[in-house]
């Protein structure tokens, strides 16, 4: 901070020895007022930027924003050294240019930090610009407060945000300028900083951009985050990019040569431009594709942007889709109307992929300046178009307020942990969506993945309830069975039918999945009391205070996690409860139930006492890392040159070579029969391959650290289309424990794949 503001002062000078004063110091009071003219400089650009009317009160209620922020933040520096107001100056300008938010939410943006910075309080924000700001400001000032002060909990944050965002969508909207600039002046910060906020930034606000719509926020700070987590990937691709943009602007004008002629025949007014696709999207295909840059072969797209009234815009469009692909042969499989059915995050594009003059792929899209509008900046847009001088007070958005709804959807399940919020909250981002129809032929957006199940839930709760499978396209299928975009689906239901644990492994939106648990844990409830009442009997019987401590014994006794578990199990006879006497339990000196103590990993390296090698008891060994033996496991020994024995999986993708090849240094090894103490804990490696479903790494968690009490290494789940892949290293006493643990997650997940790293 310190050396900044030494380099700022020295700046100043050099400016003002090179222009105006070449033998004097600058002072104190010239540096302040150079300051004072760029911060009035910087404010004027802000209201140039502001594209709607201003009325004279708005233009007031914006100058009185920005006073009070000034005299809060009048000492206050960022870490670049300059003055704190260019912060709040800045977010308001990318609310109102890059996103297009009315005069409300530039208020909101300017005085975004008094509250949590100076002494002002929620009460003054409200006496002096009202109650609707005030709510805004506060919503930012709580965001503030439980992101930039806690380093973990990220998903617990994260919910409560989103529940302040409910409020008023403002909220996340503005906090996603201020994430924008912070990200753009990251330079400044410490390279731990940088890391924690770009990677929090490219895990949590691109992807909330992105869903809701704001294209170039979303590819911003995409590139941004990378900028700084990938350093040198990121310079590796710009720097190509550079070197190939004479050559990309060759080709695009070669292309779009054929293509003017016939459009303005058509009597189309129109623009086209050609874009590089963002450095994010290209090094994604690089790792995915596993291909190096020379390869990634649409760098760009060609955008065509007509210029049409509202009436001709659809025909206009396709006008001009038709001229393309009379030039150039289109790929029918990547054509997609963006513009008859707008996506849920308010897109609107006709969108093909057509063959170029030197046989490469181009994506062209196709759309007028009001769709093209829309898709880079987003909703607020939009609401332009209908409201311009209330910025975004009219929410009539059927899509927005359907995701606002989706997430309240899940936000309401108060029992949801946040690590499973998370997984929901990921799932409603990556997935794609696929429209499916009543018979009544109307249309319903589901997320790409959909069963029949969700699409029950979606029509109704009671129709998800009861619903015992369905008709699609007029043929039978099950609840599991997954939708196809254009599906007509008729669901059956059955009064009979109820919904059960596994409907969870069949659904993926946030309603079904919402709804589905709550009905389980009703349930749940409702077995405990049955639980209660027989325990209540037991007590009564032998004769025992049916009192809360008395309780809590038998539950300590049975390790439940809480009373309502024990109810529960005893309902689902999970407790022998007839063996034992409730007097025996209230009454022993029960041993103080200790929580399990934390296995910790001891290298297996050295374990003296666990393997008989030859014939020899105590002889030393090390345990090999290519295969990572644990009791019950085939092994051998290998007499190595400097390292001792050691010891290998006969099933080691090692063993054959090592076997056929140094015959004369393997030696027999066999695990001792006495019992492994339980401190002992060797490292094991699972692999899973399934379907992806909501909430599997809580689940896997679950069952691994909470019901078995293994502890995990690393675990690393990769999903891709719909499925996915994991490994998960743990610490694990033998092979029987190892099996059990395997059993235990295939009871869980019966469609999951589980087998232990297989070396063989
Ligand atoms: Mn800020």
């Amino acid at each position: 901070m310190t050396n900044i503001k030494v380099f700022t002062i020295a700046y100043f000078v050099i400016f003002l020895k090179t222009i105006k004063m070449p033998e004097q110091e600058i002072s104190q009071l010239e540096r302040e007022e150079l300051e004072r003219k760029e911060i009035l400089k910087r404010y004027k650009a802000l209201l140039r930027s502001i594209k709607h009317p201003l009325t004279s009160a708005q233009t007031k209620q914006i100058r009185a924003a920005f006073d009070l922020a000034l005299g809060a933040h009048k000492d206050m520096r960022r870490k670049t050294g300059e003055p704190y107001i260019y912060h709040p100056i800045a977010v308001a300008k990318i609310a109102a240019q890059e996103i297009g938010l009315g005069t409300t939410s530039i208020v909101c943006a300017l005085i975004h930090d008094v509250v949590e910075d100076s002494d002002y309080t929620i009460e003054d924000i409200e006496r002096k610009f009202g109650k609707k700001i005030a709510t805004i400001v506060n919503g930012l000032t709580k965001i503030k407060e439980v992101f930039d002060h806690t380093d973990s909990m990220q998903a617990e944050n994260f919910r409560k945000m989103l529940l302040t965002l409910s409020d008023d969508v403002r909220v996340i909207l503005i906090k996603l300028c201020d994430r924008m600039h912070n990200m753009r002046t990251l330079e400044s910060m410490s390279r731990k900083n940088q890391l924690r906020i770009a990677s929090e930034t490219l895990f949590l606000y691109a992807p909330l951009a992105h869903r809701l719509g704001l294209y170039n926020i979303k590819s911003e700070l995409e590139d941004l985050s990378i900028k700084y987590t990938q350093r040198e990937a990121y310079k590796d691709i710009s720097s190509k990019l550079n070197a190939k943009k004479a050559a990309r602007d060759r080709f695009i004008k070669k292309f779009i040569e054929p293509l003017k002629p016939k459009l303005e025949n058509a009597q189309i007014n129109f623009e086209i431009k050609g874009r590089p696709k963002s450095i994010y999207s290209i090094l994604k295909k690089m790792n995915h594709q596993e291909i190096p840059f020379e390869e990634v072969f649409d760098l760009f797209a060609v955008r065509i942007i007509v210029d049409s009234s509202a009436d001709r815009e659809k025909a206009d469009c396709w006008t001009a889709y038709s001229i393309v692909t009379d030039i150039y042969k289109p790929n029918p499989a990547r054509t997609k109307d963006w513009i008859t059915t707008p996506k849920s995050n308010g897109y609107e594009s006709l969108h093909t992929t057509v063959m170029g003059t030197d046989g490469k792929w181009v994506e062209v899209q196709i759309r007028n300046k009001r769709m093209d509008e829309i898709a880079e900046k987003g909703y607020a847009a939009h609401w332009k178009y209908k409201n311009e001088k209330e910025g975004i007070d009219n929410t009539n958005n059927g899509g927005i307020d359907g995701w606002l709804s989706r997430i309240k959807d899940i936000l309401e399940n108060p029992a949801s942990n946040a690590l499973e919020f998370l997984d929901d909250f990921k799932l409603q981002l990556i997935h794609e969506e696929i429209f499916v129809f009543t018979p009544g032929g109307d249309l319903k957006k589901l997320p790409k993945g959909s069963s029949t199940l969700d699409f029950a839930f979606e029509i109704h709760t009671h129709v998800g309830s009861k619903c015992i499978g369905a008709k699609v396209n007029n043929r039978l299928v099950p609840l599991s069975h997954k939708l196809s975009n254009g599906d007509q689906v008729e669901i059956l239901t059955s009064d009979k039918q109820h919904p059960k644990e596994e409907w969870l492994n069949y659904v993926i939106s946030g309603k079904a999945i919402g709804r589905i648990r709550n009905y389980l844990r009703e349930e749940k409830r409702e077995l405990a009391d049955q639980g209660m009442e027989i325990l209540k009997k037991r007590f009564h019987k032998e004769k025992i205070e049916f009192s809360e401590d008395n309780i809590n014994k038998i539950a300590t006794h049975f390790k439940t996690n809480s009373i309502l578990d024990l109810h529960y199990s005893i309902a689902k006879n999970l407790i022998p409860l007839e063996k034992l006497t409730i007097f025996d339990i209230v009454n022993k000196k029960l041993v103080e139930h200790k929580p399990k103590k934390e296995a910790v990993y001891k290298a297996p390296i050295n374990i003296k006492s666990e393997i008989i090698i030859g014939d020899d008891n105590d002889l030393p060994y090390g345990l090999s890392k290519c295969c990572n033996p644990i009791p019950g496991d085939d092994i051998f020994g290998f007499i190595t040159i400097g390292e001792g024995v050691k010891i290998h999986r006969t099933n080691c993708p090692n063993a054959l070579s090592l076997m056929s090849n140094y015959g004369y240094r393997v030696i027999k090894a066999q695990w001792k029969d006495s019992p492994i103490k339980a401190d002992k804990i060797f490292l094991a490696g699972i692999k899973l391959l399934g379907i992806d479903d909501v909430g599997i790494v809580s689940s896997l968690s679950n069952i691994i650290s909470k019901n078995m009490g293994v502890n995990m290494k690393s675990i690393t789940i990769e999903s891709n289309d719909g499925t996915f892949e994991g490994t998960i290293m743990l610490y694990i006493q033998d092979t029987s424990h190892l099996d059990t643990l395997i059993k235990n997650i295939r009871e869980k997940h019966s469609t999951m794949k589980v087998s232990r790293i297989d070396v063989g």
